[in-house]
């Protein structure tokens, strides 16, 4: 195994003797529960939390023959882009020497660049698959808001995430996201694809025919991203160009509020979904005193930095009398980026940008800069506030060998359009 501080266990999870994914390994984000092995999510807080149940995505990765070698390093509760913000030390990059690997799934996305795991799963809530899977020169799927059961996913901002595959190639990753998605009775918000224009034959889609293709370029993502990733960008797209597809640029106006309208949106879910963390139920017991003591206590000891900051704010756009102005407000941007997002791709079949504006950070670089990190998610969150499908394949290196990401939007339950599109740049 290389160190990359990728894992934070590697306690081996056996699964059933056959099945689709028979004798190959996934290694599995740490915010996702695994009955008797220890979830922590990145965060001291969880420190010996053994859950007793499994996820629904766990359950089929074992039903599927898969076998989980470990789980994997992560930004504190989902919280980061850089995967720096751990409580069990920051992921190098296994393929940019002194980079970060991105977040907040960095481990993930590092143990299958590094070859220490076949496949892993990973949780994107505003980015967290898309970007270590284009920082570490790999392939990254956020499915469709309720393609993928969320059940046994630890909850950072539930109405923006989803679990979903990180892997060496887009059929890889086409094959996994067969094997974790459609129904579960345990996650309400799940939906059956059959019911929306899809089936779930993932892995049969990446067959590279891009011939007709219309690619919509959305002018305002290209705006103030890094000119070696433009660059790179538009030669993955003469790429496509040139097997047959055809692009066009479109507009959305919406998404430069789309980072702000994130932010208030995920702080607000944030704080609400972290108040169970007490010090009682769940890993880190609490201190002396009274309830209010051994509460404070366990969360000031707990929790990171960047936790703190998210569930202060976010408690104080939900407080009243601000409620209407941030929150609120919050929610009407969103509901402009789902119909911007939808006009564009009335007139495309996908929509295709950098997955991030810039090259992988050098490591330390952000820590101390929390604004900049969040403005690095300029181009994966309004994805997420849409609920919409998205892939982040490698577009190719900088002149510096730094690896970027090409990310292609689908329409909801567009899966197949994406995976066939990725698929003609492996
Ligand atoms: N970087 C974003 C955040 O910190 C996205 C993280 C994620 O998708 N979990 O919220």
């Amino acid at each position: 195994m290389g160190d990359y501080n990728a894992y934070i266990a590697t306690d081996t999870i056996e699964g059933t003797d056959d099945g689709p994914l028979a004798g190959r390994t996934v290694a599995v984000k740490d915010n996702i529960s695994t009955k008797d092995v220890q979830t922590t999510c990145g965060s001291a807080m969880l420190d010996g939390y053994v859950p007793p149940y499994d996820a629904t995505v766990v359950e089929r990765l074992k039903d599927a023959g898969a076998t989980i070698p470990g789980k994997t390093n992560m930004d504190e509760f989902g919280m980061g882009t850089t995967t720096e913000t751990s409580a069990y030390g920051a992921v190098e990059n296994p393929v940019a020497e002194g980079h970060v690997p991105g977040g907040s799934s960095g481990g993930s996305a590092a143990v299958v660049a590094a070859g220490d795991a076949d496949m892993a799963l990973g949780s994107d809530t505003g980015g967290s698959i898309r970007c270590p899977a284009a920082f570490c020169g790999v392939v990254g799927i956020k499915p469709t808001y309720g393609l993928v059961s969320r059940y046994g996913l630890v909850a950072y901002a539930n109405s923006l995430e989803q679990i979903g595959p990180i892997a060496p190639s887009v059929e890889d990753a086409a094959e996994l996201l067969e094997v974790i998605a459609g129904p579960d009775e345990r996650d309400g918000t799940t939906r059956d694809a059959t019911d929306h224009g899809s089936d779930y034959d993932f892995a049969a889609a990446a067959d590279g025919d891009v011939d007709g293709l219309s690619i919509g370029v959305p002018t305002e993502l290209l705006d103030g991203a890094d000119e070696a990733v433009v660059e790179t960008f538009w030669d993955a797209i003469d790429d496509l160009q040139a097997q047959g597809a055809s692009y066009h640029e479109v507009t959305l106006p919406s998404v430069e509020h789309a980072v702000e309208a994130y932010y208030v949106i995920a702080m607000s879910e944030a704080s609400s979904n972290l108040a169970r963390f007490d010090g009682v139920r769940y890993g880190k017991s609490g201190g002396e005193g009274n309830w209010n003591e051994s509460f404070a206590q366990a969360r000031e000891e707990g929790f990171g930095e960047e936790v703190k900051r998210r569930v202060l704010l976010g408690t104080y756009a939900l407080s009243a009398g601000y409620h209407d102005k941030y929150y609120k407000k919050a929610q009407d941007a969103r509901a402009w980026v789902k119909q911007d997002f939808d006009e564009a791709l009335s007139d495309a079949d996908v929509l295709a940008s950098p997955t991030m504006p810039v090259p992988p950070m050098k490591r330390g670089e952000s820590l101390d800069d929390p604004l900049t990190m969040y403005l690095a998610d300029a181009n994966t969150t309004p994805v997420n506030l849409a609920n919409l499908p998205a892939i982040s394949v490698p577009a190719g290196e900088t002149d510096d060998g730094l690896p970027v990401g090409l990310q292609l939007v689908g329409p909801a339950f567009g899966e197949k359009t994406i995976i066939r599109a990725g698929s003609a740049l492996a």
